[in-house]
């Protein structure tokens, strides 16, 4: 077998028995970079040097007996994570050569746990978006359909993991950047309980959604990447100090007796036939595996992406009123005064996106419509919340579609920011809840492109969460399903 196509847990059975070594699965990965990203787009930044070096120390601490869970695995990470030494974009013309002084700490914790950092992704600017459109560095093709977007705004994770580009990669999610993306292109990937992974040193789009996650080629990587990342970091005060499981430990538990709800609001009009049908297939394998089904309801869903577009950008004006041009990257100066240089520094270095959001944001927040906006989108994500604290009452997980279609084509929504705005209408109420939720493949489009199925958890509910997406991937036919490329 080709090293490119190994999973996290075999890498680890080949290291373990020397039939491979991290310098080895470096060179193989970078090769692929390489071969392929011209065409995918996938990375703004490949770090080759930094990844032989760290490759090399990974073998040595091998040879020295000193073994960690990701010691010689190569990663990628979305470049919204800072790193020490290597620029950070966030694909933002603002930024412009900036080099950050430190770690992240998820960035730290890879590092630690001996993983091998092999480059920065490409991202919708400063994630925001559906469809990785929005990038200064271009737009990320799906390795699927080149004519198709891999989805956003983490595109680049997930483009990469499925065209086996690094082994697993880091996402973040606010209203659906991992999971959207990770569906159009068939891995798993998984958003996180707020508060479960430490939020430092990830530029921040809207804090109080924004969550840090892994994106793998299976359900057992996933495990293995979050129990990496996960947990209490004093440098975060909404990082939540409540103990990491074992997210290996019960993951091939099975399903058998769980209940698994079915939110009526989430199957409605507008459900393509294929999307519909591979959806209800994972039902009915679920109830194949002994699961019980039981419809449930959450009836604020209609209001859901209204509130998220109020909450989120109203933080987003506020997180980048940073971007000034006197503390960060780019500076544009006419020499017309202070002001003058913050409107053309702003006005050159944010995209159009990025500015609509700044806009809405600003406008939701101004005093005459604090309280019609913002305030009334607080209440009603209050009552979000709410229903999934009901329905959790009822049952342990909720099954839902993750995108109404499969992956569109690149420019087919571009020029409607609403019709993007929609494409998220089924995973942002999990941010707006501070839930975790998971997408999964479950089947391939007419067009021959990958549908992923949703799974929401319990605050903090991650380790039964991968059990239940274990069970389906273990029993079903989608497992390791890649393009060809
Ligand atoms: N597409 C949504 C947005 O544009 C979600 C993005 C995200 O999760 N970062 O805001």
């Amino acid at each position: 077998m080709n090293l490119i196509d190994l999973t996290i847990h075999e890498m680890q059975q080949q290291l373990a028995d020397g039939t491979t070594t991290a310098v080895a699965l470096t060179e193989a990965f970078l090769k692929r970079i390489h071969a392929t990203d011209e065409q995918l787009n996938a990375f703004i930044t490949v770090c080759d040097e930094e990844a032989l070096a760290a490759a090399r120390e990974a073998d040595a601490q091998r040879a020295a007996g000193n073994v960690l869970p990701l010691t010689g695995i190569p990663v990628a990470l979305k470049d919204i994570f800072v790193t020490e030494g290597i620029r950070t974009t966030c694909a933002s013309k603002i930024f412009g050569d900036f080099i950050s002084p430190y770690d992240g700490t998820a960035v730290r914790k890879l590092k630690e746990q001996g993983a091998v950092i092999v480059g920065k992704l490409n991202m919708d600017e400063f994630a925001m978006g559906s469809s990785n459109e929005n990038s200064a560095f271009g737009p990320v093709r799906n390795p699927w359909n080149s004519d198709c977007v891999p989805g956003g705004s983490s595109g680049g994770s997930a483009a990469c993991v499925a065209a086996r580009q690094a082994a697993a990669s880091l996402g973040t999610d606010t209203g659906g950047s991992i999971r959207q993306p990770a569906s159009h292109c068939g891995v798993v990937g998984l958003k996180p309980t707020y508060g479960r992974v430490s939020r430092y040193g990830v530029i921040a789009y809207a804090s109080s959604l924004d969550q840090v996650g892994p994106l793998t080629r299976d359900v057992r990587d996933c495990a293995i990447m979050l129990g990496a990342v996960a947990g209490y970091d004093a440098a975060d005060s909404t990082s939540v100090d409540t103990q990491v499981p074992d997210y290996l430990a019960n993951l091939e538990q099975g399903v058998a007796g769980r209940k698994i709800g079915l939110p009526k609001e989430y199957f409605i009009d507008g459900l393509d036939d294929d999307v519909k049908q591979a959806v209800d297939d994972a039902v009915a394998k679920y109830r194949e595996l002994g699961a019980e089904i039981v419809e449930v309801s959450l009836p604020h869903t209609k209001y859901a992406v209204a509130c998220y577009y109020v909450v989120a950008t109203a933080e987003a004006s506020s997180n980048l009123a940073r971007y000034d041009g006197v503390r960060y990257g780019e500076r544009v100066d006419e020499g017309k005064g202070l002001i003058d240089m913050y409107s053309q520094t702003r006005a050159a270095g944010f995209g159009d996106e990025v500015k609509r959001r700044i806009m809405l944001g600003t406008y939701v927040l101004s005093s005459g419509y604090y309280d019609a906006y913002y305030l009334k989108a607080q209440r009603v994500r209050a009552l979000i919340r709410q229903d999934f604290i009901d329905a959790f009452e009822q049952v342990d997980c909720i099954l839902t579609p993750v995108a109404s279609t499969a992956a569109f084509g690149l420019g087919e929504k571009t020029s409607d920011p609403l019709q993007m705005y929609l494409s998220d209408i089924f995973t942002l109420s999990a941010n707006l809840a501070g839930i975790c939720g998971l997408s999964l493949p479950c089947g391939l489009s007419d067009n021959k492109l990958p549908i992923g199925v949703q799974l929401l958890g319990k605050p903090f509910g991650e380790a039964e969460l991968l059990q239940t997406a274990y069970a389906y991937e273990q029993a079903s036919d989608w497992q390791g399903q890649l393009p060809t490329l």
